[in-house]
């Protein structure tokens, strides 16, 4: 622990966003950097708890005391070194992570927690800055192959262990460019794309093949591609998006989020050729669902300049600081507010669509809500009552179904004979990752349902180790929070 008494001096800071006003003229990423003096107190703060609950909040094991420590020192390539050794890509989550570990961190009991999240941004940055970040590829190569469905989090993070390992991988992505939810979920202003190509262009380096436009289960059968390869990982993510079954979902203007931002990102990325144009300038727009892929469309929204938007969410609002009965260390469902949410939405809770109104020519011009209450009884499954008398029309020419997603596909899950639970999760214990086929592994959101990037990363990882023993029997690659590096 560099300054004992750290968390008596300084307050939690992290990084400052540009006004409102100049950041939604464009989709550029908009934090403020910190000056290192500040990064440093910051870094200060950790207590370098004995029992460090920050670790078990984090799925990675991050080993967050440790590079805290290292930042208040000043050692910032030592600080990068620890990082990197239990996260591939601490530059997406230090941008995009909820951060379970600030939730879990043991000076959050009675202070703001340490600021690891900004923490963890800031020593990446500055490694690639310094130019610390390098291909590190395998002195000798093993001879097994193994081909890796997916280029999201998951998939990337299992490829580049299985490389690190010294096996020949191939990155299978059906999109043009690879990165998953990263690339074509989550816009630019959260994350621009060139984070991706910077890190990719270094997995590229290590020697990892990239296929991309290629549908795995269409242009190539997975059964082939099982002959092909001594091993599958399958990180396909969880794709199957929900949909509201109501009178009028069919009508124009009733769009399913993910094809609203998909195509955002492309444009941004100077994508000519994108269909029919789906745009929120002008239009009084609904959000419906109130997680991170919501608050995704009302950013994009107002940067096209919807005359209006609102977010609706069908749960009850929560209480902003822990509800009772989620103590710290456990995550608490509690209200977050993101910066999309800071630049001029109206939220609603406890509120259900009913129904889509539309003209004589099919476009939609408004919905139908009404109230809802939850019942909850003991040992019981809450279940849904609508409040008599609430019902209430709304102005509406671009309604946004962002209610997450139900599943992932099956196709290449059929060709390989793999076992799916209710929900069409691929079925592997977290054990060991494998699937009922011997050779075929499953990480990510398709194997435990739509979740977190960390996850997703933690996921490739512990997969990657598991492929690694069923080829060569035993494994060097580290497990969740094995770090191998000495203490600063
Ligand atoms: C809009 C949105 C915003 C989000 N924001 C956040 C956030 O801020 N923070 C956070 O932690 N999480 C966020 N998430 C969740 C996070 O993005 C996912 O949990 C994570 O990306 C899952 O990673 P994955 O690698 O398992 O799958 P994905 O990222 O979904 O990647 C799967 C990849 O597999 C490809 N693929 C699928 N099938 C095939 C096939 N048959 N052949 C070839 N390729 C195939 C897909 O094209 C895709 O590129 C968000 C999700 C969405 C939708
Ligand atoms: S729990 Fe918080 S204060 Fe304790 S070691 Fe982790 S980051 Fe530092």
């Amino acid at each position: 622990m560099g300054k004992i008494t750290g968390f008596l001096e300084f307050d939690r800071k992290v990084e400052e966003y540009a006004p409102v006003e100049d950041r939604i003229k464009n989709y550029k990423e908009f934090t403020l950097p910190m000056k290192e003096k500040e990064l440093k107190d910051q870094g200060a703060r950790c207590m370098d708890c004995g029992i460090p609950f920050c670790h078990s909040g984090c799925p990675l094991g991050n080993l967050i005391p440790d590079f805290n420590d290292a930042v208040y020192l000043g050692k910032w390539e030592k600080a990068a070194e620890i990082l990197h050794s239990t996260n591939n890509f601490p530059e997406f989550t230090g941008r995009l992570c909820p951060a379970p570990c600030e939730e879990a961190c043991v000076l959050g009991i009675n202070e703001d927690p340490v600021s690891i999240e900004n923490i963890e941004k800031n020593i990446v940055e500055t490694a690639f800055k310094k130019g610390w970040v390098v291909a590190e590829p395998p002195e000798s190569r093993t001879g097994k192959t193994v081909a890796v469905i997916g280029a999201g989090p998951a998939g990337l993070a299992a490829a580049q262990q299985l490389n690190r390992a010294g096996h020949l991988v191939t990155v299978f992505e059906r999109d043009e460019k690879v990165g998953g939810l990263l690339r074509y979920g989550i816009p630019d202003f959260k994350m621009e794309k060139n984070i991706i190509d910077r890190r990719v262009d270094i997995l590229k380096e290590e020697g990892i093949t990239f296929k991309t436009g290629v549908h795995v289960g269409v242009d190539i059968s997975a059964t082939e591609l099982k002959e092909q390869f001594d091993a599958i990982v399958l990180s396909g993510g969880a794709t199957v998006r929900r949909g509201l079954p109501i009178e009028g979902a069919d009508l124009k203007g009733v769009v399913q989020a993910m094809d609203f931002l998909k195509q955002n990102n492309k444009r941004v990325d100077g994508i000519k050729d994108l269909g029919e144009e789906i745009k929120a300038t002008g239009k009084d727009v609904i959000v419906i669902g109130g997680g991170d892929t919501g608050s995704d469309c009302i950013g994009t929204s107002i940067r096209h300049g919807a005359t209006s938007v609102s977010n609706f969410e069908i749960l009850g609002k929560p209480p902003v600081g822990r509800p009772e009965g989620q103590p710290w260390p456990f995550w608490p469902m509690r209200l977050r507010t993101s910066t999309s949410h800071k630049e001029g939405v109206e939220r609603f809770f406890s509120i259900s669509t009913k129904k889509f109104v539309g003209d004589k020519d099919g476009n939609l011009t408004g919905l139908i809500t009404s109230e809802v209450e939850w019942i909850r009884e003991p040992g019981k499954r809450p279940t849904l009552k609508e409040v008599p008398g609430t019902e209430k029309k709304w102005k509406c020419e671009l309604a946004l179904l962002a209610m997450g997603f139900t599943g992932s596909e099956m196709t290449v899950a059929e060709q390989l004979g793999l076992e799916a639970d209710a929900r069409t999760n691929i079925k592997a214990s977290e054990a060991d990752y494998k699937t009922n086929v011997p050779g075929v592994f499953v990480a990510g959101d398709q194997r435990r349902g739509q979740s977190l990037i960390v996850w997703a990363i933690s996921e490739g990882r512990q997969a990657a180790h598991h492929v690694d023993t069923f080829l060569m029997g035993k494994s060097c690659l580290p497990l969740k929070g094995e770090g191998d590096l000495p203490r600063v």
